[in-house]
């Protein structure tokens, strides 16, 4: 069956601005019908690393926020911390980074609730019983949280191909032990090189994992549960990930995440997403080069799958820009995901979400 995915373009009147557009997606997909009064809502977005410009601007979140509101529900925006090193990698420094792009309260209208705490490890275990894993980790206030709504700022994505909800939603919610497993199949692993023996990393992990052999910390492998946290307490960065997950196990993992996210809040689970500033690569890095398509719109949708399907399609469709680092693909119909990274075929993601009962790729694309 086919699902609704909702199109505001970018033309604008002096009666109905992009703000007012926004406002018209949420009442198309029926945000009020899922929120209930009191009901603490989830705003899930990409707040942006330090130094990027890329994700969405705040003024937008805002509008999502009054609707949120609007409709009786007590919303709250969040994310949860990175499994790499950077400018959100803790929620001290994540706050201090989504307040310096712009997602402060007076703007924004909510206050900022990092999802899986200080350090990464609040999170809570949701049964999924799928294909790669039987349970999965997921930041614990998003979990608690009666509704969820998801604004990504589509863009390109080095792993996934792009980047639009069902990375926000399975990757971005995940507590650090969620996005490890989603990324290694083994534990972190010691640069004995960088490591200086100052055993800080042996104290910290819980699991007694970590110990000092010939003054370099070494983890053993069975006693480590894999949370990751030691990645960010080494002040040398000497604890580093093994990206070792093929793409398309990786893209399956994100997927069955995505479906723990979700897990009971199906019907109260509403998509956005802002296909601006459509860099080539995620927003985590704090850089963001030239838009590989001029911008679209904004889609919104009921349907995770669909919505992504769509904006895939909206981008392929464009015509690529010579000034931005696609260097063929560029003419409309071509796969600009594809030129950009040709050893990742993002349709597997797409592919798997409809195939464990997520969502459809069959769409109508409606213009409001
Ligand atoms: S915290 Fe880093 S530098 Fe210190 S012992 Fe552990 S790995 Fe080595
Ligand atoms: S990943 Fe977690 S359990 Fe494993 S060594 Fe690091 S802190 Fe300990």
């Amino acid at each position: 069956m086919k699902s609704a995915v909702y199109f505001a373009d970018l033309r604008t009147t002096y009666s109905q601005n992009l703000l007012s557009k926004v406002k018209g997606l949420l009442d198309a997909v029926g945000l009020a019908d899922k929120v209930k009064k009191d009901a603490l809502v989830a705003l899930k977005l990409h707040f942006g690393e330090a130094g990027n410009t890329a994700y969405i601007r705040p003024v937008f979140i805002r509008k999502i926020i009054d609707s949120i509101r609007k409709a009786g529900g007590r919303p709250f925006l969040t994310d949860a911390n990175t499994l790499y090193v950077g400018s959100r990698s803790d929620s001290v420094d994540h706050l201090t980074t989504a307040i310096q792009n712009g997602f402060s309260y007076a703007v924004v209208g909510a206050p900022l609730i990092i999802a899986d705490g200080l350090r990464g490890g609040m999170e809570t275990a949701v049964t999924v019983g799928l294909n790669r894993f039987k349970k999965v980790y997921i930041g614990a206030e998003i979990v608690r949280a009666d509704v969820i709504v998801s604004a990504a700022h589509f863009k390109g994505h080095e792993l996934s191909g792009f980047g639009g909800t069902i990375k926000n939603l399975g990757m971005g919610c995940a507590s650090r032990k969620g996005k490890l497993a989603q990324h290694s199949t083994v534990s972190p692993k010691v640069k004995r090189k960088k490591c200086q023996g100052c055993g800080d990393c042996v104290g910290y992990c819980a699991h007694n994992a970590i110990s000092l052999v010939d003054e370099k910390a070494r983890i053993d492998a069975k006693k480590c549960v894999g949370c990751g946290e030691c990645i960010i307490i080494c002040p040398n960065q000497a604890i580093q990930i093994q990206w070792d997950q093929a793409i398309p196990v990786f893209l399956e993992n994100m997927v069955e995440y995505m479906a723990g996210v979700l897990k009971g809040k199906e019907a109260r689970a509403t998509f956005l997403n802002f296909i601006t500033d459509v860099s080539p690569a995620c927003d985590c890095y704090p850089y963001n080069d030239a838009p590989i398509v001029a911008d679209i719109g904004i889609v919104a949708s009921n349907d995770p799958v669909a919505i992504d399907q769509a904006s895939a399609d909206l981008v392929n469709q464009a015509e690529g820009r010579k000034n931005s680092s696609l260097t063929k693909n560029l003419k409309p119909g071509k796969d600009k995901f594809r030129a950009l990274y040709p050893k990742v075929d993002w349709e597997i993601q797409l592919e798997y979400a409809e195939k464990i009962g997520l969502g459809s790729r069959d769409y109508d694309l409606v213009k409001i």
